[in-house]
């Protein structure tokens, strides 16, 4: 065990106390404070960006006139207070535990449920994969814990794997740039482990991940999934930035 699981254990949030208004005793985050800052909204079905209640059709204006790369997408959270700290917490910090907590947020909702439900074991859950510096220095994919608790708690019976996708370039943080450099930054960034190609062609993949902001690394992988013959791929995060 490295030093940042260990870290990440022994920090681990005791679900006592709501980690958002500290009322306790509590789940993870307090019915309250799920109430208030987590109640589900309606979002475009191909990029999850938040659709204002009157919108008229499934998708924004944005990916209504230009295909967005993705079949579908599912965000559960605005990535706002208080789900912004807690996804930093649960990445730098080390506190893998949250990711079950996350999950159970993901599947307590009834698109998210009914989306992963219709997956079959043919289909591949895969987490946006992070560098071999990145994952070093973290000592964990946030997105890969997520993923297996995701399959811990739903009925998802497609079959999850760490190592189809790789990462194969160390990038800049995607924090750091402008929207417009974002794709530049991606390019090379992502293959299909070379060996296992044939096992993605004519398959449904699902990406997974905490964060989607411009959605970049979310597209660039997408695009490498299909250049090796995905018929579907669609993604799965846990938040999402705000339309700008
Ligand atoms: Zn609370
Ligand atoms: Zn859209």
């Amino acid at each position: 065990m490295n030093f940042s699981t260990l870290h990440g254990l022994l920090t681990n949030h005791i679900p006592s106390q709501c980690a958002v208004c500290r009322r306790w005793p509590s789940a993870p985050v307090c019915q309250a404070c799920m109430v208030r800052f987590g109640q589900p909204v309606r979002r475009c079905r191909t990029c999850a960006l938040e659709l204002p209640a009157e919108h008229p059709r499934t998708q924004c204006n944005r990916c209504a006139h230009e295909p967005f790369g993705l079949d579908a997408c599912f965000a559960a959270l605005p990535y706002a207070f208080p789900w912004s700290e807690l996804v930093s917490r649960y990445k730098f910090d080390s506190q893998t535990g949250w990711a079950t907590f996350m999950a159970s947020t993901l599947v307590g909702q009834t698109a998210m449920r009914d989306f992963l439900g219709q997956l079959t074991p043919e289909d591949w859950l895969l987490p946006l994969p992070l560098s071999t510096e990145r994952l070093a220095w973290r000592g964990f994919n946030q997105a890969w814990e997520l993923t297996r608790a995701l399959q811990r708690q739903s009925t998802c019976r497609a079959t999850a794997d760490a190592s189809l996708l790789l990462r194969i370039r160390h990038t800049r943080p995607q924090s750091e740039l402008k929207r417009s450099a974002r794709l530049d930054n991606l390019k090379g960034a992502f293959a299909v482990e070379p060996l296992r190609a044939a096992e993605v062609k004519g398959r449904r993949v699902v990406l997974v991940d905490d964060v989607m902001t411009s959605g970049a690394s979310l597209l660039t992988a997408a695009s490498v999934l299909r250049q090796a013959g995905a018929s579907q791929v669609s993604a799965v995060v846990l938040t999402r930035t705000a339309p700008t």
